[in-house]
């Protein structure tokens, strides 16, 4: 597996990304907020689909996966108790010479000196945890007692709601709570466009089993994770699956796989895939004071479940679609002149915008009337944008932009003035091959949606 990086590739992308309303950064007229990003029209599309599907595939098809929604405010208790209070940090340096902040286990090292990346300056502070959780006060007084968190990983309300989920719901052992959120860290240094943020979004599933079902869970989840990006539109050959050594593994975790992809900017985590034990009820169970074991009736034994978590980011996923879908390539147009054709080949599934309906002739009112006809009827259906402004080639180009898969054209054939057999058909054209084909306007609902669910 190649770690070659392609900065070059990075700026074009996040450059469209801005130009075509995907992502921004957040309080850009004010200088920009450092770490936070804004989701634009086809970036929140795109964010949502990507929950959609995951939601559908972990949570609604399944008969052993139930979901939640969490708050984002805290119990402080609930984080002392995790550890996160006390240990979830990461290593901090200050760089004498301009002072950045830096995190010392990614510093760039010169002949075996580790290096400023900002300014190439060597002197550098001894190495300090930096806790990475954001606080905030509840209440109008300011003092310990009202000092809550914003919560670092959306895991947390699963454990403490273990109980009230596993009553309610009255599922079986093995069984799936899952949740879809946000998370909050204090990074020392954001970086990499939406893959480092400081507000950042996961979907995570805690799956509780019986000790002895824990490694092989742990195995399934992490086949079933591949699958869930492959069918995405992430090619098997560009993610990577890192076992991660004892060394580096949380102590309570008996195994764990961090599912990579190859950025631009070289081979990162994408989701990580853990066998936790059962560390967590066990910890909530003992500060807490509230059992959070199993009954099992059948054998009659009580006992606190073990876990298996896989824990993606929403932001890391989108990334890497965009970063997966981003091609440029050299076309002829009908005169002869060759262009670059920038195209977003997303997979149907999760392009922002499914078709988009134009009328050949923005001034032709059947044809207007028509097209917008079928914006009508498909819109209850899926995503789709209509647009009559300029040559039909340029809408075309700018659909490629988008990563919209499929184009819906409404021409004279369609009034059936020109051959009465294709009278209520259109020309549908496929984003990928920019290939035509004629379809029946009676059809398009059914066609389009096999083809984008
Ligand atoms: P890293 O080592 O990259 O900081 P991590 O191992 O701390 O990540 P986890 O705590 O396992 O990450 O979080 C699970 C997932 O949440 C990650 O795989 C990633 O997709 C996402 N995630 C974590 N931190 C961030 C962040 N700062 N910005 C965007 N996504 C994040």
């Amino acid at each position: 597996m190649t770690t070659s990086t392609d900065p070059q590739r990075m700026e074009r992308i996040v450059s469209l990304c801005k130009r075509r309303g995907f992502i921004f950064q957040s309080s850009e007229i004010y200088g920009g907020l450092n770490g936070c990003w804004d989701y634009g029209p086809l970036g929140v599309e795109l964010k949502r689909n990507v929950k959609d599907y995951w939601w559908r595939v972990m949570v609604r098809e399944r008969d052993d996966v139930v979901g939640m929604d969490g708050a984002i405010l805290t119990h402080r208790a609930v984080l002392k108790a995790s550890g996160h209070e006390d240990t979830f940090s990461d290593p901090m340096v200050d760089c004498r010479t301009c002072k950045t902040r830096l995190r010392a286990d990614q510093l760039p090292e010169k002949n075996g000196v580790k290096q400023c990346p900002n300014c190439g300056g060597k002197d550098l502070t001894e190495a300090r945890p930096f806790n990475l959780m954001f606080s905030t006060q509840m209440g109008a007084s300011a003092d310990e007692n009202s000092l809550a968190y914003l919560r670092p990983e959306t895991a947390q309300s699963i454990f403490v709601q273990f109980k009230n989920v596993l009553d309610t719901s009255r599922k079986k052992l093995p069984f799936g709570i899952a949740q879809i959120g946000k998370a909050f860290r204090n990074e020392i240094n954001p970086r990499n466009f939406i893959f480092r943020s400081r507000e950042f979004e996961q979907m995570e599933l805690e799956y509780f089993c019986r000790p002895e079902q824990g490694m092989e869970r742990l195995e399934y989840w992490k086949e079933e994770r591949l699958k869930f990006y492959e069918n995405i539109g992430i090619q098997r050959d560009k993610l990577h699956v890192l076992t991660v050594p004892d060394a580096d593994r949380a102590f309570y975790s008996k195994g764990t796989y961090d599912i990579e992809y190859e950025f631009p900017f070289g081979l990162q985590e994408l989701e990580g895939v853990a066998y936790r034990t059962d560390y967590d009820l066990k910890q909530h169970q003992e500060a807490s004071g509230k059992s959070l074991d199993y009954f099992d009736e059948e054998t009659k034994q009580r006992f606190i479940p073990h876990v298996v978590e896989p824990s993606a980011g929403v932001d890391r996923t989108v990334l890497a679609l965009l970063c997966n879908a981003y091609d440029e390539e050299t076309v002829t147009d009908e005169k002869g002149k060759s262009e670059t054709r920038i195209v977003m080949r997303f997979h149907p599934r999760v392009a922002p915008i499914k078709v988009a309906v134009f009328p050949l002739l923005k001034n032709n009112e059947q044809l207007v009337a028509r097209a917008r006809e079928i914006q009508g009827a498909l819109r209850p259906h899926l995503n789709v944008f209509y647009d009559e402004t300029g040559a039909i080639g340029r809408r075309y180009r700018r659909q490629d932009e988008a990563g919209t898969p499929f184009g819906i054209t409404v021409d004279f054939e369609t009034l059936g003035e020109k051959d009465a057999a294709l009278r209520d058909t259109v020309t549908l054209r496929h984003r990928d091959s920019m290939q035509q084909e004629r379809v029946e306007i009676s059809n398009l609902v059914e066609n389009l949606l096999a083809k984008t669910r």
